[in-house]
């Protein structure tokens, strides 16, 4: 037989990834042929306020942006005139169809394409484009997870433009389109999307905000928006690889495949030189981007083999989602053109790190007032009262996410990133915050009271408060274990997997630190009445709130075990995978939080859980089906070719009269074929179990645990096989391959 059988497709595609040669990319150049700036291209792609600014009636752009401000639905009055610059716009960019570019609950983006042509009795063909087509549109919506909100009979959603989020135009190979960021709603009015919350998030955190900041006298505080910067973590691998690994394929991580003898135990990857195939993708991508109007700024190659990470200038958090979107969808594109494939789970690789999306989060000011208009409301100040303010928010959000760790939690939960949290240098699935040296020892002594007795003023001279600019900016990345790290001047809530929308995870954080402020609001009122100044009631709330909330800081290792047990002593919730995370979505008090800030009903909480349990149930469910189909289909017959033709050997030496040296081989590859027999029995049991379930949470329950495990068991057998049958009989690139070669 040819003993090449299995592994030739394998064998094929090393030879190609050996001889690839970087995909050429022209920068764009001007007509003298000399390369734009960045700045030349930037943006081309978006209809952006500045544009429209120059495009639009004086008086029609005035009511465009008091609707933006007011976060109210436009006018269709205005609409039509807004839409018609949007047309002229797009069709000289050469835009032919348009969209309504929405996120559902699915963490990706959706979009249908509609032609702009139109025909009338007396022009045969032309291009329109209305106001209330730029306004809604609706999609039939009866395929996308709406957790039980929309029955498929009344399948009426709509979208509706987010004019907060300007339009832009997506170029494809042999066209483009014009898409209007939307928000996805049910025809009664129910999200059915990412955004809408998130939306609503924002407009209540910065409305409780000035409400905190109101007693100390800001009164020309208009606005304060949460900043959001996703630096965005993801593996590049060749597509000849990619095309021959079906979990890859099917469930975006590899269900099996042995840790190769080299893996990043070396640490020469980090910052290392970034490969000339890589380079040439990444500087496509940027270009693409940046077309875009996606500030993208830095890139770099991540502690393990073949892991990159790009990351953009932080932007308000609604627009940051958006581009952050983008960016992946850009990154999935240029990929393909460089054959390459992004991987963009969590934890693509066993034993090698996995990937995380850290969403930098700060709160910014506008102001009529100068001096505080565009201030980052998280920056120590240089005076007393600038850092009483900075304590002030800094002790609200101790407090929201002391109080909605679990809720947190359940804003990252997926599959992937169960397999990502706690494991190498990713933050473990406990909520902890890391605050750093300095500013912790100023916590410790305000908690302690050491300051009693000083006015406010004198007690921030005397904290050092304002020493903490210079010192953070050496510090702010000491603690790499921390879910959620103070680093300067923004907290970065790292435990987001790098394949989720930034959208939720940040709805829940904007919704955890409102309520927070609203809890000092209401404080400081009260403790108005007993004490002497406005600045000592403040300073008495900070107090609380750091006693309070002390449970949730934690400065040490969050990988050690120790850490797990002292989390527990705290009561500081543990919720190690999706299932039991996803629970805190559906208590009573969640549901009460959300409702209360006006960001989802009750029942837009329990379309959330639904949604996400039943992808976390469908997304085991794929890997369990793709682990069967690998084992079955073309594991067991490498296994059996393999052994075939060592039992030829060793009966032709037995005629010889000599015992053959493949004997033992045989022996023991016929053992671990029992085992992997007896474990694809236990992969059945535990499926049918699932199956037999009678709700969702049980069944995701089973997945979770008997199922998973039966899953590793296979795996670890089939990695012992790895290293047992022979190399030309394997039918999947080895880790060694996919990691190493591009
Ligand atoms: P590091 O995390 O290595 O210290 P940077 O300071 O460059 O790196 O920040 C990383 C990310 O944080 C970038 O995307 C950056 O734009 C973002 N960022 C910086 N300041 C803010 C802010 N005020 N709000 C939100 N994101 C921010
Ligand atoms: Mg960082």
């Amino acid at each position: 037989m040819n003993q090449d059988i299995n592994s030739s497709h394998r064998n094929q595609a090393i030879r190609d990834v050996l001889t690839r040669i970087p995909r050429k990319f022209d920068p764009p150049r001007d007509e003298n042929g000399k390369a734009l700036k960045i700045s030349d291209f930037f943006g081309v792609n978006t209809f952006d306020l500045q544009k429209m600014k120059e495009k639009l009636p004086k008086e029609i752009f005035l009511k465009l942006i008091s609707t933006i401000n007011a976060g109210k639905p436009l006018d269709r009055e205005i609409a039509n005139s807004v839409a018609h610059s949007i047309k002229e716009w797009a069709l000289a960019r050469g835009a032919t169809h348009f969209c309504h570019w929405f996120q559902p609950q699915t963490g990706l983006t959706a979009e249908k394409h509609d032609a702009f042509i139109s025909f009338d009795d007396h022009h045969p063909t032309l291009e329109k484009f209305s106001g209330s087509q730029l306004i809604q549109s609706e999609p039939d919506a009866s395929s996308f997870p709406s957790g039980g909100m929309r029955t498929t009979f009344e399948a009426r959603g709509y979208t509706a433009w987010d004019p907060t989020s300007p339009v832009f135009i997506m170029e494809h190979t042999n066209g483009k389109t014009l898409c209007i960021p939307s928000v996805f709603i049910s025809y009664h009015g129910d999200s059915l999307d990412e955004k809408t919350g998130l939306l609503k998030s924002i407009e209540v955190l910065s409305q409780r905000a000035i409400e905190l900041l109101a007693p100390l006298g800001y009164s020309g505080l208009k606005r304060v928006t949460p900043t959001l910067g996703a630096e965005q973590e993801y593996f590049l691998i060749d597509r000849s690889f990619y095309g021959l690994r079906p979990d890859l394929m099917m469930a975006g991580r590899t269900l099996l495949g042995g840790s190769p003898p080299k893996g990043q135990q070396l640490e020469d990857h980090y910052f290392g030189s970034i490969p000339a195939r890589v380079q040439a993708f990444m500087s496509e991508m940027e270009y693409e981007l940046y077309k875009l109007g996606v500030p993208i700024k830095t890139r770099h190659n991540e502690v393990a083999p073949n892991q990159f990470e790009c990351a953009p200038i932080f932007e308000e958090a609604n627009i940051a989602t958006d581009h952050n979107q983008l960016t992946m969808e850009i990154l999935r594109k240029v990929a393909t053109r460089h054959h390459l494939a992004v991987l963009l789970h969590e934890k693509p690789f066993a034993g090698i790190n996995g990937s995380g999306k850290h969403n930098n989060w700060s709160l910014m000011a506008s102001s009529s007032d100068p001096n505080l208009d565009g201030e980052n409301l998280l920056e120590p100040g240089k005076t007393p009262m600038q850092n009483l303010r900075f304590l002030l928010v800094l002790a609200g959000v101790l407090k929201g996410v002391h109080q909605h760790a679990g809720l947190l939690r359940a804003s990252i939960a997926s599959s992937g990133n169960d397999h990502r949290l706690g494991a190498n240098e990713a933050p473990p699935a406990i909520i902890s915050v890391f605050m750093g040296d300095l500013l912790n020892q100023i916590i410790d002594e305000i908690a302690a009271g050491k300051d009693s007795g000083l006015s406010a003023e004198a007690a921030m001279i005397e904290l050092g408060v304002s020493k903490l600019p210079s010192v953070m900016k050496d510090n702010t990345d000491r603690n790499r274990t921390s879910p959620f790290a103070f680093t300067g001047n923004k907290f970065e809530f790292r435990a987001v997997g790098s394949s989720a929308s930034t959208a939720f995870p940040v709805t829940i954080l904007n919704a955890a630190v409102a309520d927070g402020f609203t809890q000092l609001t209401t404080s400081i009122q009260e403790k108005r009445k007993t004490t002497s100044t406005l600045e000592a009631a403040i300073l008495e709330v900070i107090r609380e709130a750091f006693i309070e909330s002390e449970p949730i800081r934690f400065e040490g290792n969050n990988y050690s075990t120790d850490w797990v047990t002292e989390a527990e002593a705290r009561h500081l919730p543990h919720l190690k995978k999706t299932p039991e995370a996803l629970h805190q979505l559906n208590t009573r008090a969640s549901k009460e939080l959300l409702a209360k800030l006006g960001i989802f009903s009750e029942a837009e909480m329990q379309c959330r859980f639904h949604v996400r349990l039943e992808r976390y149930i469908k997304n085991l469910w794929i890997e369990a089906d793709t682990l069967k189909s690998m084992v079955d289909t073309q594991i067991v017959p490498s296994l059996y070719a393999y052994h075939g033709h060592l039992s030829q050997g060793a009966a032709a030496s037995e005629a010889l009269g000599i015992k053959g040296p493949q004997v033992d081989t045989l022996g023991r590859l016929s053992a671990l074929a029992e085992i992997l027999k007896t474990q694809r029995g236990q992969l059945d049991q535990a499926l049918s179990a699932a199956e037999k379930a009678v709700t969702d949470e049980q069944k995701a329950q089973l997945l979770a645990e008997k199922v998973s495990d039966a899953m590793l068991d296979i795996r670890k057998t089939c990695d012992e096989l790895e290293t047992s049958v022979g190399d030309q009989y394997w039918p999947f690139p080895k880790y060694r391959e996919i990691l190493f070669f591009l």
